[in-house]
């Protein structure tokens, strides 16, 4: 049973021995927005409304608990939850990852010369998105918090953690390792709660939940959830589970999943590498007392342009029509699309970049901005990976997807074209769910080893590049041109 604790909703799948999928539920989950930038969450409204889907899981497919080898947490990262535990309540909504009202308390870090410090033990950019400073804002908004923290009264954890003291009846206070390399708390070398990071957030660490393996029992859920007892036998924040899910065991392996925007993770193996690029290293998991590395990189705006291109400028009816569009022209004319609307990440890191639609003619129509719309995913991923081999010295050897957007057959043809590598997309595109249950499958015994698990795992269909180079490189030139006209554009200059 694979828990996909999301932002937007609680999923609960169950996989047989083959990693076929038996039965999925699925609930929606609110998301507030009280102020400009503040992104909150009902920590009980997750905690119960999963509880529900589990439930509702077993009944669908009419199995009784005892056929379910193992739990398998797999959930969005950073989002903090501080709770009593006491009583089991939340103190505060979960701020979740997207929330950006820490980000002057994120200033004040960089400011205070802890960058450095900060990138070289946790593997981090410096930023509002990890827990550190969501636990700070907690602690010093909620009255008295830090105190009653300090006594030893109020327990932090990501949504992994809160789900498993939850299911076990608060026994278990818990994260795996890659969900703490996400709280800028972690030092992923030495894989412990960072003393000196603790002190200058002033972060009680009593208050902080003990690591565990990724794969491996850490306890198991009361009667009281579904009549019997079930092993909890793995945990991985989404990207990472992702990763596990996509089979990618071997150094220089690596998964782009193509949602709203790109995650993009590779294997770098039992070392952790240090971007020079602004990507981040973080923990890909623990299995087997060995612990799997990977460098991370995000586009921001990804599936987002299409959706765009439907809601803001009417060219679409659905994302998915997209596809015929684009092919309904041979190329995009010249046009290029660079959709900087909140500015761009890796490589550029340039807050002030905005999109930018260049190149047009008089011929220029819709189906060429559809088009290029599609290709900026493309672009853009590749951007990324070039400076993730060059940080990781891996070249690839090919690139799995998923992700809602991996469905554009176009959209995977030209990304095989631009990266210049086999383009692969698994049968079952569940991959983070598949991630967890994979983890929790191992740690049982339900599966043997992951050879067992790779040979379960086959690619619904393998895209080749087939561009000529000449024709790449032109391409390529012209989008880096083309980003040169977005960067700094808020900015004035
Ligand atoms: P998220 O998990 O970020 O919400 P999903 O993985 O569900 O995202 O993917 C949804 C995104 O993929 C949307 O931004 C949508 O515009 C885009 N998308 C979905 N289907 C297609 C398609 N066939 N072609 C292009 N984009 C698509």
């Amino acid at each position: 049973m694979a828990i996909d604790a999301g932002t937007t909703s609680a999923r609960c799948i169950l996989f047989d021995r083959q990693g076929t999928m038996c039965a999925v539920t699925q609930q929606e989950l609110h998301v507030r927005y009280p102020q400009d930038g503040w992104v909150e969450q009902d920590a009980m409204e997750i905690w119960t409304v999963q509880l529900a889907v589990c439930r509702q899981v077993l009944q669908k497919l009419g199995i009784q608990p005892e056929q379910v080898a193992a739990i398998g947490i797999t959930n969005q990262r950073e989002t903090t939850i501080i709770w009593d535990r006491h009583t089991g309540k939340p103190i505060a909504p979960a701020i979740v990852w997207q929330c950006r009202r820490t980000a002057a308390q994120a200033d004040a870090l960089r400011e205070r010369g802890l960058a450095e410090v900060i990138q070289q033990k946790t593997g981090l950019i410096v930023d509002a998105y990890f827990s550190a400073t969501k636990i700070q804002w907690i602690l010093d908004h909620v009255p008295q918090a830090r105190q009653r923290a300090e006594q030893g009264d109020l327990l932090f954890g990501t949504v992994d953690s809160w789900l498993v003291w939850n299911l076990t009846g608060g026994k278990r206070h818990v994260t795996d390792v890659s969900n703490a390399a996400r709280t800028m708390l972690f030092d992923i070398h030495k894989r412990q709660w960072d003393e000196e990071l603790l002190q200058e957030l002033e972060i009680p660490a009593c208050m902080l939940p003990e690591i565990v393996p990724s794969s491996g029992i850490v306890g198991e859920t009361t009667s009281e959830w579904f009549g019997r007892p079930i092993p909890l036998a793995g945990i991985a924040g989404d990207q990472q589970a992702a990763l596990f899910g996509q089979t990618c065991f071997q150094p220089g392996d690596a998964k782009n999943t193509y949602g709203t925007g790109c995650f993009m993770l590779m294997n770098t193996g039992t070392k952790p590498v240090k971007s020079e690029n602004g990507l981040l290293t973080t923990i890909a998991w623990e299995v087997d007392g060995e612990v799997n590395y990977a460098l991370e990189g995000s586009v921001f705006v990804a599936g987002a342009a299409i959706q765009w291109l439907r809601d803001e400028m009417g060219l679409l009816e659905h994302a998915s029509d997209s596809e015929a569009i684009a092919r309904s022209v041979s190329d995009t004319a010249g046009v290029y699309l660079v959709p900087a609307f909140t500015g761009l990440g890796a490589p550029y890191w340039d807050p002030y970049a905005r999109g930018a639609l260049v190149g047009l003619t008089r011929g220029a129509g819709r189906a060429h901005v559809v088009r290029a719309a599609l290709e900026s995913l493309a672009y853009q991923t590749a951007d990324v990976l070039q400076v993730m081999e060059q940080d990781a010295g891996l070249p690839l050897q090919s690139l799995k997807v998923d992700g809602g957007a991996c469905a554009n057959d176009f959209l995977m043809e030209f990304q095989a074209d631009v990266v210049h590598v086999p383009v692969e997309r698994p049968a079952c595109v569940e991959t983070t769910a598949l991630g967890a249950a994979y983890l929790a499958g191992l740690a049982v015994g339900y599966w043997t080893d992951r050879e067992e698990i790779r040979q379960n795992c086959q690619p619904e269909r393998i895209f080749q590049p087939e561009m000529p180079e000449e024709v790449r490189q032109r391409l390529l030139d012209g989008w880096h041109r083309a980003v040169q006209c977005s960067l700094g554009w808020a900015a004035g200059v």
